[in-house]
């Protein structure tokens, strides 16, 4: 039997979704560009699809983006910022490479380049406070983090930001990766009053290589190249109808009874947190975190660990797997939220999915306990 626990990488896509995507194939198969009756079928099923997202996320549809994920959606904004002049950017120390690895590009465009430290993992508002200038423009903050779960204070930033800006008398542009948190908490555009977020489909038993981008005020917003001029010109290639149809159905699937949902998982990540602590070792996911994600120092390197569970049919990741090939990606981040470099060595990260069973649970708890035992 083997048993998935690492959903915060990616999750299996639901059968719904899996049956969208080959119905939409099959029966929209034409480009929702063209003008013939098929095209303009296809078109229509693109935008009864945005509606959805607009109604599930409480936003206007003008204001969302279909893209290949949260990678490009992230690419999309901060790759805008070189089309103005340079300012300051501010990011935390402990965001996705999606976000992290534009920092080298626009200091070479003369942009200052501030990486925020956390305090345990999170962003305080009077750090946050304390780097706003007059020449800031971009605040990038995520609402979720993938290591170790932290639920970041969105709104309290946002409310800083929003602060100061009247000093300034210009609006700092509020950008929250929030691909951990659809679904997954608590999270409502609208009252945490961003500008931009990133959400992924793969993350929510969507198919992978599908995303959107949340645009307040997509007038504002002149990407490095419109292309082709699909999705208004914001986002040029030919859409992913077949993908895209398939993330709102997964999307709709998961966000249905979401808070019970949520509850339940919160007590699977309970019980296997307080199994672990129960054995000596170190919880490094902070109290106020999202219930699908649980990090832990285990007693050995975490390759080693990894590799000893996925040998007994378990499968779970070490810091961050979709940034395992960012060696150390996980450890680095640890190592900001101020977890001490042995236990970060050897981090391991379990990751639910709302369909994770009681009994897939109890059998990690005992799996864990055999490997920590037996090492
Ligand atoms: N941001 C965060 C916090 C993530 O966890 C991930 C994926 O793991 C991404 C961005 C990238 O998402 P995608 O795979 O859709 O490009």
């Amino acid at each position: 039997m083997d048993y998935y626990f690492d959903n915060a990488a990616t999750t299996q896509i639901s059968e719904k979704a899996l049956r969208e995507y080959i119905a939409t194939a099959e029966e929209f198969y034409a480009n929702p560009s063209s003008v013939h009756k098929e095209g303009l079928k296809a078109h229509r099923k693109l935008e009864e699809t945005r509606e959805s997202f607009a109604s599930m996320l409480g936003v206007s549809s003008s204001s969302l983006f279909f893209t290949s994920g949260a990678t490009e959606s992230i690419g999309k904004v901060i790759s805008s910022l070189l089309f103005t002049t340079p300012g300051k950017i501010i990011i935390s120390s402990v965001e996705h490479e999606a976000v992290a690895s534009w920092l080298p590009l626009l200091k070479q465009y003369g942009w200052r380049c501030k990486e925020i430290r956390t305090r345990d993992g999170f962003v305080s508002k009077n750090d946050l406070k304390e780097e706003l200038t007059p020449d800031t423009k971009f605040v990038g903050i995520m609402a979720v983090n993938n290591v170790t779960g932290a639920i970041e204070p969105i709104k309290e930033l946002v409310e800083t930001v929003r602060e100061y800006e009247k000093t300034i008398k210009r609006r700092i542009f509020f950008f929250s990766d929030s691909v951990q948190a659809l679904g997954k908490i608590s999270y409502d555009i609208t009252d945490l009053g961003i500008d931009g977020a990133s959400f992924s489909a793969h993350k929510i038993n969507g198919p992978r290589g599908v995303g959107l981008l949340y645009l307040r005020n997509p007038s504002s917003f002149r990407p490095l190249s419109p292309a082709g001029g699909q999705e208004k010109g914001k986002r040029g290639g030919t859409e992913n109808l077949p993908a895209i149809a398939a993330f709102r159905v997964a999307a709709e699937e998961w966000l249905e009874n979401q808070d019970e949902k949520n509850r339940r998982v919160g007590m699977l990540k309970k019980k296997v947190s307080d199994a672990i602590a129960s054995m000596g070792l170190h919880i490094l996911s902070p109290e106020n975190s999202s219930a699908y994600i649980l990090s832990f120092a285990s007693p050995l390197p975490s390759e080693v660990f990894t590799r000893m569970l996925s040998d007994r049919g378990v499968y779970v990741s070490s810091g961050s797997a979709c940034s395992n090939n960012v060696k150390g990606e996980g450890e680095k981040i640890l190592l900001r939220m101020g977890v001490k470099s042995a236990e970060a060595k050897n981090a391991i990260r379990i990751s639910f999915s709302n369909s994770t069973t009681e009994e897939e649970t109890d059998n990690l708890i005992a799996i864990l306990k055999e490997t920590i035992n037996g090492k």
